[in-house]
């Protein structure tokens, strides 16, 4: 099936570059081709944008608000294409998809079409002065969205969303590895009723689609999650444009597990934690630091319950690890699995890739437990973004901090424990954006949602993603 751009409400207009393969994970056939946008790809869909924005930064927050939740309601009533579609694009199972990651695209839909209601400016009275100041929230005009392969709907959704809320026009770029379900929400989004032009979606590489929407001059805002390398790039070629930025990048997550936690939730989710998705959420923990006085029998346990994991194919509905997402990402993932040998670790379970019956060319890894004897080694320093997690012991709540902070990346960590004041404590000292205390990835979306360090700058979410996508002015007068 050939994906097309979506510009304008037409998905019809010419590719000037060519076409680029996608995959399809689960048995590494080629399914279909998506667009391999140029640079004029990319100034068409900013023209069409430019041309929208005018009338929909305009129109009343009523009916952005009517338009955003027809998209959500679409969303669900059609669940199953989405997440059959989804699955087949990434690999992950189609039980995931449709609990996870279509209702995750159809809320961020809802919430924002409710959020930008509730949005209001504030206003200031400069008592003694005679004058009084308010603050307007403009529309900063023609916005980026670039999003990962990972989630691919649910990320892209969780940007689109609130862009097209305060009245900003898109033009967007899901992941070339996973473009099948942005594809067919531009369907919905003319369903909808959205405007021509308020959202416009471009397929290709990143290095060149990618950078182009970067690289455009009057696309005055990015908002991208991704690598932490691909980051880091951006900012350098968007800073000396004064672009707006929001930055989700990687993360090495702590899972830090004490004695007195409630045993039995921490084990379930752990399994969670570590595997969902093959391991490949930027907030997995995929690294676990266990109190040593239950390190062995966590181990044994873990161990046990992860052997228990099938990975199969993902529509079968007993699977629980589907495919990793491509081929040189599976190939990636299976070079830390080596690199820990050489550096020493013990593989308690895992590390060798599967072959599911009739689909011998997929990209199945089995689930990876790895015993590190330092928590210095590559393995439990760098992304690795797959079903492969370290574990090693700790003694003391000091011990345990220090490792768990000593990775360049901040994006979140997991804390279990039912000690009030070493919650308090842990909390306060873990250089992470989201702190989860006897939980995994509950998700309130009011709330920021972001990293520090190398996982990232600014944070989305209710209405840090509203003020994001706006720009303030002071107005301040006189009586
Ligand atoms: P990636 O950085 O390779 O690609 C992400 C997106 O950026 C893709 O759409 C890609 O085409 C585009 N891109 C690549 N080069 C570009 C360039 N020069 N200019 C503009 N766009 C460019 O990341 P990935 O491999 O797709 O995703 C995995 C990474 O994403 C992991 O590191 C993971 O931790 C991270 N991630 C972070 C979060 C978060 O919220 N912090 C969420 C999910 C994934």
């Amino acid at each position: 099936m050939n994906i097309k751009n979506y510009i304008n409400g037409d998905f019809s207009l010419p590719i000037a570059n060519g076409w680029i393969d996608n995959y399809n994970p689960s048995n590494g056939e080629v399914y279909g081709q998506i667009p391999n946008s140029s640079k004029d790809d990319v100034e068409q869909a900013y023209k069409a944008a430019k041309s929208a924005f005018s009338s929909w930064s305009q129109t009343t927050l009523e009916e952005r608000s009517r338009i955003l939740i027809k998209i959500s309601e679409l969303l669900e009533a059609n669940l199953d294409r989405f997440a059959e579609a989804e699955s087949k694009d990434n690999g992950k199972p189609v039980s995931l998809a449709k609990m996870v990651d279509i209702p995750r695209a159809a809320s961020n839909f809802r919430f924002f079409g409710n959020a930008i209601t509730q949005f209001a400016s504030e206003s200031h009275e400069s008592v003694g002065q005679n004058a009084v100041n308010y603050t307007l929230r403009q529309p900063i005009g023609v916005v980026g969205c670039i999003s990962p392969w990972n989630l691919p709907l649910y990320l892209f959704t969780w940007k689109i969303a609130p862009a097209i809320a305060t009245g900003n026009c898109v033009v967007a770029k899901p992941s070339e590895v996973t473009p099948m379900t942005a594809y067919l929400l531009g369907e919905i989004c003319n369903e909808a009723g959205l405007p021509k032009g308020v959202l416009n979606i471009v397929h290709g590489l990143g290095t060149t689609t990618g950078q182009a929407i970067v690289e455009h001059p009057n696309i005055k805002a990015i908002s991208f999650t991704g690598g932490t390398a691909t980051g880091a790039h951006i900012a350098k070629v968007a800073a000396p444009m004064f672009k707006k930025l929001s930055l989700e990048l990687g993360g090495k997550n702590p899972n830090i597990i004490f004695a007195d936690c409630d045993y039995e939730n921490m084990l379930n989710t752990t399994v969670r934690s570590s595997f969902a998705n093959q391991g490949q959420i930027c907030l997995c923990g995929s690294r676990i630091f266990v109190e040593e006085t239950i390190y062995e029998k966590f181990k044994a346990d873990f161990v046990e319950k992860v052997k228990s994991l099938k990975v199969g194919h993902p529509s079968e509905t007993d699977t629980n690890i589907g495919a990793l997402v491509s081929k040189p990402h599976l190939e990636k993932v299976k070079s830390y699995i080596e690199i820990a040998k050489e550096e020493g670790a013990t593989i308690l379970c895992g590390g060798s890739e599967v072959t599911v019956e009739g689909y011998e060319n997929g990209y199945y890894l089995q689930p990876t437990i790895i015993e590190v004897k330092t928590d210095e080694c590559r393995v439990n320093q760098e992304e690795i973004f797959g079903p492969v997690v370290t574990i090693m012991p700790f003694k003391t709540e000091d011990d345990v901090l220090e490792m768990a902070n000593k990775v360049k990346y901040g994006l979140s960590a997991t804390l279990w424990t039912n000690n009030l004041k070493r919650t308090m404590r842990m909390s306060n000292e873990l250089q992470a954006g989201i702190v989860w205390v006897n939980t995994w990835m509950m998700r309130d979306l009011r709330t920021p949602f972001g990293g520090v360090k190398a996982s990232g700058v600014g944070r989305e979410g209710g209405f840090e993603a509203l003020r994001f996508f706006t720009e303030a002015k002071n107005v301040c007068i006189k009586y």
